[in-house]
């Protein structure tokens, strides 16, 4: 789970992240409130989406004005930024070309900005640590500085066993060119937001940029958290951060229902129970020369109002032009699986070719309850066979 900056900055703080004062507004008027009660002389207004590059961006309706990130002199100019900002489409590298709403502006102090420098943590899966990763390079993306100057970052793992300590620190500041008074804010302000990372179980901490101010400050003027969602249940303060109209409705949906739904950008929609096999089920769509339209994970004990479920959230996606049904019945039966998904298709209405792979327990009936249910339903003895049958199919219907 991802949340905005202002609520990433507003945890940051209460562990001791050094981060400028500042206040969220959802109108042009509680923009200027704000503003007046920081006092100027300066002020960012900032387009809160859940996507980075705003600065950079433009809105969809002045492609040749100013971006998400304004800098002001005056409590009339940040209301009218806000004025020009609020409900409209920023488009930025991240968002896609579709953009994203801007419903919730933040308000924060000016800074006086030196040096613009990067400071991220995430759990690195080689070694299964939390790792630091910084780099002289700020501002900018990680991503791009790591294809093109990777001699910039610098990456230092963090041994659970210790925790956060001294050289730990002292490596990143000095790899970061600090100096004097720096290097001990440094060590505070990264072991502060190594706190806020481990116990708030994040799966990201991104400061971009880390500024070092006129008067040698450091200070986070960018914040991205984002969180371990099967850790959430035990942070219910971070919980209800959670901005659903930042979020796929696709997936919100499919998280009511239990189902691990990952939207993607093919045409063949995919059922499977498992998540390893829903991966080798994508995988064999590719070797056949089709698109997964989505990754979808049934889990193992799928009721028939799961599979209904899972059948409307694929059918949801108007690039699906084909389903596939794979299912492994060891805990599941799978005539219990025969039986929901001829209830689905029945319920949707099915105007799409459906290819069935079932294995397992109770095989033989399950394919006789697909059979005798009247329905186009095209039923596969093993992987190979469906992943050919369904591409074929989506074939025939495009020709
Ligand atoms: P992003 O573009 O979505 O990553 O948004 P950021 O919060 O990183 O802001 C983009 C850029 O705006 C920063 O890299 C800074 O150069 C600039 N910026 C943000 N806050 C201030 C500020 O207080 N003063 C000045 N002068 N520039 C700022
Ligand atoms: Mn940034």
């Amino acid at each position: 789970m991802n949340i905005h900056e202002y609520q990433a900055k507003d945890l940051l703080r209460g562990y001791g992240v050094a981060v400028p004062r500042g206040g969220v507004a959802f109108t042009p008027e509680e923009a200027a409130s704000v503003a007046r009660e920081l006092g100027g002389p300066v002020w960012v207004v900032k387009s809160q989406i859940h996507a980075g590059g705003r600065g950079a961006g433009r809105f969809q309706d002045n492609p040749a004005g100013k971006g998400g990130v304004r800098v002001v002199k005056s409590v009339e100019e940040v209301a009218s930024n806000a004025a020009e900002m609020l409900n409209r489409v920023l488009v930025t590298k991240q968002t896609g070309p579709a953009g994203k709403e801007v419903k919730r502006l933040y308000v924060e102090e000016g800074a006086d900005i030196k040096r613009e420098l990067y400071l991220g943590l995430l759990i690195d899966r080689a070694t299964g640590r939390v790792t630091i990763i910084a780099s002289t390079e700020g501002g900018m993306e990680i991503e791009e500085v790591a294809h093109n100057t990777p001699e910039k970052i610098v990456k230092v793992a963090v041994d659970p066993a210790t925790g956060i300590q001294g050289y730990h620190t002292r490596k990143v500041a000095f790899a970061l060119g600090l100096e004097g008074k720096q290097i001990g804010a440094a060590a505070k302000f990264i072991q502060a937001a190594y706190k806020a990372f481990t116990e708030l179980d994040c799966a990201i901490v991104e400061i971009n940029p880390l500024i070092v101010t006129g008067s040698g400050d450091i200070l986070a003027l960018d914040a991205k958290m984002s969180f371990d969602d099967n850790a959430l249940f035990r942070h219910k303060e971070v919980a209800a951060l959670r901005d659903e109209a930042e979020e796929d409705p696709a997936e919100i949906e499919a998280a009511k229902h239990e189902l691990n739904y990952v939207k993607l950008d093919g045409n063949i929609g995919c059922m499977v129970n498992g998540a390893g096999l829903a991966m080798a089920t994508m995988d064999i769509i590719k070797l056949y020369g089709a698109e997964p339209a989505n990754f979808l994970d049934v889990g193992g004990g799928a009721t028939k109002e799961r599979v209904t479920a899972a059948f409307k959230l694929i059918l949801s996606d108007s690039a699906v032009e084909g389903i596939l049904v794979n299912i492994f019945g060891g805990i599941m039966r799978c005539d219990v699986i025969a039986e929901g998904v001829v209830a689905a298709a029945r319920d949707v209405q099915l105007h799409v070719p459906l290819v069935v792979r079932l294995e397992g327990t109770n095989v033989a009936l399950g394919k006789k309850i697909l059979a005798d249910s009247g329905l186009p339903i095209l039923s596969a003895d093993n992987l190979d066979d469906a992943a050919k049958k369904i591409v074929a199919a989506v074939k025939k219907e495009a020709a």
